[in-house]
């Protein structure tokens, strides 16, 4: 389930239909770059055309590039996300080399044992299976307490928690990057979890660029 955070709207809250907070979010920290700038990148081979207004230049220009596939000038427009996500979507995340990433540290930062991912009801087929579920993830936070509290390092007690728990990462990525990833993540063969969280980063990019991202179908 997403919804927009009504106080940031550069925020999207990610929330299981079973959860009453949300836990995940994905919010768009920074913008670098322009439409304008993307536009004067790529004008370099597309001309001029004196009678044209700017607005309808940049159009065409965009559309262009887009149906030539001529996407580099897009590296030139860049996004830095931060995002709160399972550790199980992040493992798809960070397979897209071309961005970069830094995630909190689980060495330095104790993992907050209330934070874990619950799937949505239709994933789980039924409220027994959702109850195992959970009393694995708090078996392994309950361990994961005590060996803190028995004086393991954080880096050591970390091993037991499942890739349920959540993470936060920074998360810089250039449009024609993400289009590569929107054209796999938001693809029906993608996980329905990732799927949710290239929902909420597509979101975000096309409200501020809706012509950049004029191919994919807003969530
Ligand atoms: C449905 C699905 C299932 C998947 N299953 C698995 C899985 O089981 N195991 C697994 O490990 N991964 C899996 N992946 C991840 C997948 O293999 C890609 O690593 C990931 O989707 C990133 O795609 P990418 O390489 O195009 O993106 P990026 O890494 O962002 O790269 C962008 C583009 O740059 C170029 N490029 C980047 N690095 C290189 C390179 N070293 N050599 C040549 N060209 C390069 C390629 O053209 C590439 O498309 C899966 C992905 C999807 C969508």
């Amino acid at each position: 389930m997403l919804y927009t955070d009504a106080a940031k709207l550069e925020r999207i809250n990610i929330c299981s239909d079973m959860q009453k907070d949300p836990h995940g979010f994905v919010e768009l920290m920074e913008v670098m770059g322009s439409i304008e700038k993307v536009v004067k990148v790529a004008g370099v081979s597309y001309g001029k055309n004196e009678v044209e207004s700017e607005e309808d230049r940049q159009k065409r220009i965009i559309t262009t590039l887009l149906a030539k596939k001529h996407l580099s000038p897009f590296e030139h427009l860049v996004f830095t996300f931060h995002i709160k996500l399972p550790i199980f979507v992040m493992r798809h995340l960070v397979r897209h080399r071309i961005a970069s990433v830094n995630e909190k540290s689980g060495r330095y930062t104790a993992f907050n044992v209330r934070d874990f991912w619950i799937p949505d009801f239709d994933r789980i087929q039924g409220q027994a299976n959702r109850d195992l579920l959970v009393a694995g993830y708090e078996q392994a936070f309950k361990i994961y307490e005590h060996l803190l509290a028995n004086g393991v390092k954080k880096e050591v007690a970390r091993a037991v928690l499942p890739v349920a728990a959540y993470t936060e990462i920074y998360w810089t990525v250039n449009a024609r990057s993400l289009m590569n990833f929107f054209d796999q993540r938001l693809a029906k063969t993608a996980q329905y979890e990732t799927r949710e969280y290239a929902q909420a980063v597509l979101s975000l990019v096309s409200r501020r660029f809706p012509l950049v991202f004029q191919h994919y179908a807003q969530p």
